[in-house]
């Protein structure tokens, strides 16, 4: 089966319940297992790397850098540029000027866009764009150093400004940006703003990273999503250097999907969920970022390499086979068992029943429900099902058996002690110590020093 980003209609995968009363069990498809890509697959991807070399173009990097040509400006070798550029092109009334930071270096080599908020409500992007776009990362010494540098790296933390101001994914006009690529200039709002997104930015670029989350009730254990068979997009996806790559082409309409089709190597990077700012996203994004553009050899230094890498084909989803409101016992990136309980159901109106939600096959939950509310049939988590590397994964897994991605662990890279600010509140605790005022009793006071 395929995947898509935040798909919505989702195929259907056995779910298994207990305790009473007992549910049927399902017959179901045996499962592509995700570690594993099919021969079949593993032959087309073949193929397409030897068809066409995805070593670099030969930049001469001997030479001196051009300016930069973007939306009709000139960018200076060896600069920074903060500029704005407008989704629609109007002489009066809303032209949604959004900013655009660029690092042209001061050798030649590849144009690589970052993109966030294609999704107005998906806020990982915007968060993990705006630290690189900050001086702990931009700058003299830092690790992007437009004089040490080779190509032009232009960073969008928001692409769909109108959606992010209202807290939408979509446009105004109701319509999905990432569903309207490459769009067209004489049609609806949209597609307008696609069009001009694909001529400027997307077919001015020799690489994209498109940051996005799960949509609204979900939360996605940091991934990547490439065609593996694209030989630029497969070289990026590697060198993101996290675990998991979903090789897929993306819907119709979406700006990976429509870039690949044009020559453009495009990965999507998923983190965490739509209206959240998961600290954990944000930090792999930036670690990811940093290693692609390492591979590319436009920064100085070697990408990190994850401890082992899923290339995954297919996926099962597991569903509620029940109503009521929902409690993830596993959260995404867990690594969970066949038949053990990722969820309980309960039911508000019916007390005392409860059902369980069993995992129907070993493997890694990528994304799991964080809404509660539950009808029969609603997806509450996507699992890679696997039958290998069962015990080099075992190895990354934290004490709560979730997966411990590449990036996450140590310190947050935009965070530094020094920056941490002390604030000091003045006043004194009422009643003398800080839970005095919670209760009477004699052990609400033994406990208040604990
Ligand atoms: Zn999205």
């Amino acid at each position: 089966m395929s995947l898509t980003e935040d798909e919505d209609k989702l195929p259907a995968a056995p779910v298994k319940g207990s305790p009473a009363p007992r549910m049927k069990r399902r017959r179901h498809r045996p499962l592509k297992v995700a570690n594993q890509l099919p021969q079949k697959r593993r032959k087309e991807i073949e193929k397409a790397l030897e068809e066409k070399s995805s070593s670099p173009k030969k930049w001469a990097r001997g030479l001196g850098s051009k300016p930069h040509l973007f939306d009709r400006k000139r960018i200076k070798p060896n600069s920074i540029r903060k500029l704005d550029f407008s989704l629609l092109n109007v002489e009066i009334g809303e032209s949604w000027p959004i900013p655009v930071t660029i690092i042209h270096g001061s050798r030649p080599g590849p144009v690589v866009t970052i993109l966030g908020a294609v999704h107005g409500n998906e806020l990982v992007g915007p968060l993990a764009l705006t630290y690189l776009c900050g001086p702990n990362f931009i700058g003299e010494g830092q690790d992007i150093d437009p004089s040490m540098m080779a190509g032009t790296i232009r960073i969008i933390p928001i692409v769909n400004i109108p959606g992010y101001r209202r807290q939408s994914r979509k446009f105004p006009d109701g319509r999905d940006l990432n569903r309207n690529f490459p769009g067209n200039d004489e049609s609806n709002t949209t597609s307008r703003v696609a069009n001009r997104v694909w001529e400027s930015i997307v077919q001015t670029s020799d690489h994209i990273i498109d940051l996005h989350t799960a949509a609204p009730g979900r939360t996605n254990m940091p991934q990547i999503r490439a065609n593996l068979a694209h030989p630029e997009s497969n070289r990026i996806a590697r060198s993101f250097g996290i675990e998991t790559i979903l090789d897929n082409e993306g819907p119709k309409g979406s700006l990976r999907r429509a870039a690949n089709k044009s020559g453009i190597g495009c990965i999507t990077y998923e983190g965490g969920g739509s209206n959240e700012a998961d600290p954990e996203s944000v930090q792999v994004a930036i670690y990811g970022i940093l290693n692609v553009l390492r591979g590319l050899r436009m920064i100085p230094g070697y990408p990190n390499r994850p401890y082992f890498r899923i290339l995954a084909s297919g996926s099962a989803w597991i569903r509620s086979d029940q109503g009521g409101l929902l409690d993830i016992l596993a959260p995404a990136g867990s690594f969970v068992d066949e038949g053990e309980v990722v969820a309980t159901i309960t039911d508000p109106e019916r007390p005392g029943i409860s059902h369980d939600v069993l995992s129907p096959n070993r493997g890694l939950l990528i994304c799991t429900a964080t809404h509660p509310f539950v009808t029969a049939g609603t997806p509450i988590g996507h699992l890679l099902p696997m039958k290998s590397g069962i015990k080099t994964l075992q190895k990354r897994l934290d004490d709560e058996g979730c997966l411990i991605i590449s990036g996450s662990d140590g310190e947050p890279p935009w965070r530094e002690d020094d920056d941490v600010e002390d604030i000091a509140i003045e006043g004194e605790w009422s009643g003398g110590s800080p839970d005095a005022e919670w209760g009477h009793n004699d052990i609400s006071s033994l406990e208040e020093e604990s």
